[in-house]
């Protein structure tokens, strides 16, 4: 395993030259890394900072487990959080915001990137042959709701237009700005007038429902192209995507999906369709897919919602010819870096657009449970609000509550169950990994590698131990001012290594 052989020699950043990169810490902060270094608990949280791999708020249990032999019922081994280094057991919280949690959201990404990758091209149980079926990168988009500001490639200023061109609330809807991506105008309305943040809103609420009837239309529009019925079309062949839901400047998501065909007898068998046609039954089912969204209240009008029209279609690969112009490897970094972003808000740059959409779906619910005689309508805004049996059974009941989400209430990434691996599965592979090396190391025996990854992915029935245990929840984060510091300091590190590593790699001559 790359892991286990990775040496970091010749890296700058572990020299003792070369301290951590501690800037504006706190009075508090540098009171808690000195007591650290007074009471001698610094070596007990850098080996706690090793094991959750530098996060940022670790989950705290007190407890212990016991590995039990499942024949035999016989304890073969006993884990105390007392005997840990801080005498509590540390777990990372695993996040997958890179705003929240840098360290664990890179798990996440990585993870994600294997998920992604194995339906592209096979391993861990996935069959290799899946590398020879069509895959295509899809981007389905927000509709417009209203002229934003936005980066444009090249040396395009924003919104080139004739100086006459004026809306009808007097505004000019010409910008002639080269916007940078950090820009707190990108995706902020050219005229706040124009712009319709409650269908936005209602828009983002419902782009769930949009997606999965672009799964369902996608499949009968296939099934037409075959001339078979909609339920024959499983005998034909078999739809799997991956898809992930990215935050746009506006606070609107776009959904990108890497869509696979395979045969009918699952993955990695031949398609009976190229990747040609599948790409123009994506066009028109994207085109074709509608949700008619009822109105908020007597004063709102019904929405009919739609993807908008620059819905993106790439053929990665069609059964042996590529594109060439983009690889499966790079779609599938592509979708993991966007599976760890947050909604866009950066309290310390908060953009006046996002707070409008924000406010736009607490009023929405509001309105809708506007009419109620026990008072819904007054707390619909609330994190979790208390509402009657009427108010629940709304639409936009809980559209308050997903406010700070900008009203998306979906997952951020998403496969259809026989794509690939599981998270959870790649979860469960990693702690099995560090159990045999431990294994190994305390048994002074080699790694056997033999069928290894067969045994790391196998199916938990095959498991010949049961881990028993009792924990109680202490609390998440760490104990002193100072220790998130340090943690940030050393994932930040990490980062440089990991990115020094990779610079490496890529200049090696080849052997
Ligand atoms: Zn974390
Ligand atoms: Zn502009
Ligand atoms: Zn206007
Ligand atoms: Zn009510």
């Amino acid at each position: 395993m790359d892991t286990a052989t990775a040496t970091t020699e010749g890296f700058w950043g572990h020299s003792p030259d070369v301290p951590l990169d501690l800037v504006d810490l706190t009075g508090t902060q540098a009171a808690g890394i000195l007591g650290r270094l007074a009471d001698r608990s610094m070596p007990a949280l850098a080996e706690t900072l090793a094991r959750v791999g530098n996060c940022a708020h670790p989950v705290r249990l007190v407890g212990r487990s016991d590995t039990v032999d499942a024949r035999t019922g016989e304890i073969v081994a006993t884990f105390r959080s007392a005997d840990q280094p801080l005498g509590m057991l540390y777990k990372p919280c695993g996040n997958r915001r890179q705003d929240v949690c840098p360290a664990c959201s890179r798990i996440y990404a990585r993870d994600t990137f294997e998920l992604i990758a194995t339906g592209t091209r096979g391993g861990k149980g996935v069959p290799d042959t899946v590398a020879t079926n069509p895959l295509l990168f899809v981007t389905l988009t927000a509709p417009s709701f209203g002229p934003v500001h936005s980066v444009r490639d090249g040396k395009q200023p924003c919104r080139p237009r004739a100086k006459t061109t004026v809306c009808e609330h007097g505004r000019r809807l010409t910008c002639w700005a080269h916007h940078d991506p950090s820009d707190v105008e990108v995706g902020a309305p050219v005229c706040p007038d124009c712009y319709d943040p409650d269908s936005a809103a209602v828009w983002q609420w419902f782009a769930p429902e949009l997606w999965r009837r672009f799964t369902i239309t996608l499949r009968r529009h296939l099934a037409a192209a075959l001339d078979v019925t909609a339920s024959a079309l499983r005998d034909h062949l078999r739809l799997e995507y991956a898809k992930v839901a990215e935050f746009q400047a506006r606070g609107l998501v776009h959904f990108h999906a890497l869509i696979r065909l395979d045969g009918p007898d699952g993955p990695g068998t031949p398609s009976p369709v190229p990747a040609a046609v599948l790409a123009d039954v994506v066009r028109d089912a994207a085109a074709a897919v509608h949700y008619t969204a009822e109105p908020v209240d007597a004063d709102d009008v019904a929405r009919v919602l739609r993807f908008g029209a620059q819905t993106d279609v790439r053929v990665v690969r069609d059964t042996s010819v590529t594109d060439g112009a983009v690889t499966a490897e790079q779609v599938a970094a592509y979708l993991a870096k966007y599976s760890t972003k947050a909604a866009g808000f950066d309290p310390a740059r908060p953009r006046r657009h996002l707070t409008a959409l924000t406010s736009a779906c607490r009023d929405l619910a509001s309105r809708a449970l506007a009419r109620c005689d026990f008072g819904c309508g007054e707390r619909a805004a609330e994190r979790h609000p208390a509402l009657c049996g009427d108010c629940q059974a709304s639409p936009y009941a809980l559209l308050g509550h997903w406010a700070p989400m900008l009203g998306f209430r979906g997952h951020f990434s998403t496969k259809s169950r026989r794509y690939s691996v599981t998270l959870g599965a790649l979860r469960r592979a990693r702690r099995r990994f560090q159990r045999l090396t431990a294994d190994a190391r305390r048994n002074g025996q080699p790694l056997d590698t033999r069928d290894l990854e067969a045994r790391l992915m196998a199916d938990d029935d095959a498991e010949t131990t049961l881990v028993v245990g009792s924990w109680t929840y202490e609390g998440t984060g760490w104990p002193h001012a100072g220790d998130k510091a340090l943690a940030d300091a050393a994932a930040s590190r990490a980062r440089e290594y990991a990115k020094w590593r990779a610079d490496q790699r890529a200049h090696r001559p080849a052997r």
